[in-house]
């Protein structure tokens, strides 16, 4: 498959704009080609009305004929060879191991949510049946289940042009859960996004689905991302990437005249507390891994861990002095990203210590790893440590007690992870802390490092304000799925009207709550 530089409108290739867009590798700053033109607002429009034909064809595909498609998605992509991998490597800096590996979990995503689409039971299907004899009144049939939103919005993040970002988990939870997308490609990998687009559509036309089902615009500024928020047949928006862009986006969705839910995952420090015993206990291990988390990816993740707290440990901080020097950055993923590092580095100079600085390196979006130290006291004055700073840096906060740790705790924003190390009955005497980072994260991880987020039934890849701005979702593991549903209740529907998760025969053979019981 070759990358044309198209916007894929539904079926139909398109390229309207004469404003270029260009893609460039990161670690020459060279253009690689083609030029890429601009999405028009008309363009966009086609997409979302094409959107919308298609939801209504889409919206009644069973769920076996869903996971035909995204199974089909992934096939087309892994068809899609070196070529993918060697675009992908280009775009982006960043290793072809890591390419390897985030087109295989991509896959794996796709094919997750196909198993639970031929399963079935997602639907949460209830059913309450009738009591025509109930005194005084009789008791109708009631019968709910989740059903899809309509077409939904989609951006991807930069850090990965595959798992967050084409076929990343928004669109195949969308998709999965019977909704069209619209996806607003980054400028960071075009060429690779253009590759999974028309995987997406070729699988889409092997497998029957409605030309509309998935379109992709490209754009290098808000434009075209704002349109699609405030369009008024998006019924939904996926989105991750910087606080900036995802609040803004929010609150254009919230001043429609029709306001829409917006999933928008912004971004983390991810605190890691390491408990006094563990740390004397286990300090030269747990310094080499932390090292290797701050510099995972040159930094560039979610769930990069941007402050480690601990009880004031000299020989820690020693051992972390040494590690850090040999610490390996990289190129980072645009030279927007890293200008944006470079900053909140020299920010972070005017008020902590610096433990040290890892290796510098060559390239045209180069990082070099820092780690900074403060006391408590000075984290608590200063708003501008709580901040993040994508990239491979990371503050060491030393507390001088329990109750200091637990202040951190309690102060700090929402955030996708925290992480606590220490021995069970460690933990056990520390359960005030656990019990309030509980309340300010998404997944809270124990004796492990935040990098890594597995796509499960149970992962929780979400949290409170300000990483997300809905706390009550994921954007990874199938939870994602009702991100894009409503429930709907059918009231003395007469039963061959009903969709067939609903109706008495329950065919398809999946859990149902019946009158209270779970049962099939
Ligand atoms: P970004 O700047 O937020 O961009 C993500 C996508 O949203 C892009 O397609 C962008 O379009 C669009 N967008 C951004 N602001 C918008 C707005 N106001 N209106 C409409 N569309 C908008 O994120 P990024 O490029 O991936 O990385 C930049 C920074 O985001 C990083 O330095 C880092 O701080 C943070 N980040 C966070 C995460 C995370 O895990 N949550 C991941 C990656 C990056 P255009 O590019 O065309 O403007």
């Amino acid at each position: 498959m070759q990358v044309l530089g198209k916007n894929l409108i539904g079926n139909t290739e398109s390229s309207e704009g004469t404003v270029g867009i260009q893609a460039i590798n990161p670690a020459s700053g060279e253009p690689i080609g083609p030029l890429f033109f601009k999405a028009t607002l008309s363009e966009l429009d086609l997409a979302v009305h094409k959107a919308n034909a298609a939801f209504a064809i889409y919206r009644k595909k069973s769920g076996a004929e869903k996971a035909q498609f995204l199974e089909a998605v992934a096939t087309e992509i892994e068809a899609l060879g070196d070529e993918l991998i060697e675009r992908y490597v280009a775009e982006s800096a960043l290793p072809m191991g890591r390419a390897q590996g985030e087109r295989g979990r991509t896959c794996g995503q796709l094919r997750l949510f196909a198993s639970l689409l031929k399963e079935g039971s997602w639907v949460n299907a209830i059913v309450d049946t009738a009591q025509p004899d109930r005194q005084p009144l009789p008791k109708c049939d009631l019968r709910a289940m989740e059903r899809p939103l309509g077409p939904v919005g989609v951006f991807g993040a930069s850090n990965f042009p595959l798992a967050f970002s084409v076929a990343g988990g928004d669109t195949t939870s969308a998709l999965a859960a019977g909704c069209p997308v619209v996806f607003k490609g980054h400028p960071s990998h075009l060429g690779t996004s253009e590759l999974i687009g028309r995987a997406i559509l070729a699988a889409a036309e092997k497998t029957n689905m409605p030309d509309g089902v998935f379109s992709l615009v490209f754009d290098d500024s808000i434009e075209i991302g704002q349109a699609l928020v405030k369009h008024p047949l998006i019924k939904a928006i996926g989105f991750t990437g910087s606080f900036r862009g995802g609040k803004s986006l929010f609150d254009a969705a919230a001043a429609r005249p029709e306001p829409i839910p917006v999933y928008a995952e912004m971004g983390s420090i991810n605190p890691v507390f390491i408990l006094p015993k563990t740390l004397q206990e286990k300090g030269d291990s747990l310094a080499s891994a932390y090292m290797n988390s701050v510099t995972l990816g040159v930094g560039q993740f979610c769930t990069n861990p941007g402050l480690l707290v601990i009880e004031k440990n000299d020989d820690f901080v020693g051992k972390l002095e040494s590690v850090s020097v040999d610490a390996v950055g990289g190129n980072m993923l645009n030279k927007g990203i890293q200008s944006v590092y470079h900053k909140g580095v020299e920010e972070f100079q005017k008020y902590a210590k610096v433990v040290n600085f890892g290796k510098k390196s060559e390239g045209f979006t180069a990082a070099q790893p820092v780690i900074f130290k403060a006391d408590y006291q000075t984290f608590n004055d200063n708003d501008a440590l709580k901040e993040e700073v994508f990239g491979p840096s990371s503050l060491v906060v030393e507390a001088s007690s329990k109750a200091e740790m637990l202040e951190v705790a309690r102060t700090m924003s929402g955030h996708l992870t925290a992480s606590v190390f220490g021995s069970p009955d460690e933990l056990a005497e520390y359960a005030d802390l656990i019990e309030l980072l509980e309340q300010k994260v998404g997944r809270l991880i124990f004796n492990g490092f935040p990098t890594g987020v597995e796509v499960t039934h149970a992962m929780v890849h979400g949290g409170p304000f300000p990483a997300t701005t809905d706390s009550r979702s994921t954007s990874v593991g199938t939870m994602a799925i009702t991100r894009f549903t409503r429930p709907v209740c059918f009231q003395d529907m007469p039963d061959t009207l009903l969709p067939a998760e609903l109706q008495n025969e329950n065919s398809l053979g999946i859990w149902r709550k019946v009158n209270g019981n779970l049962e099939k």
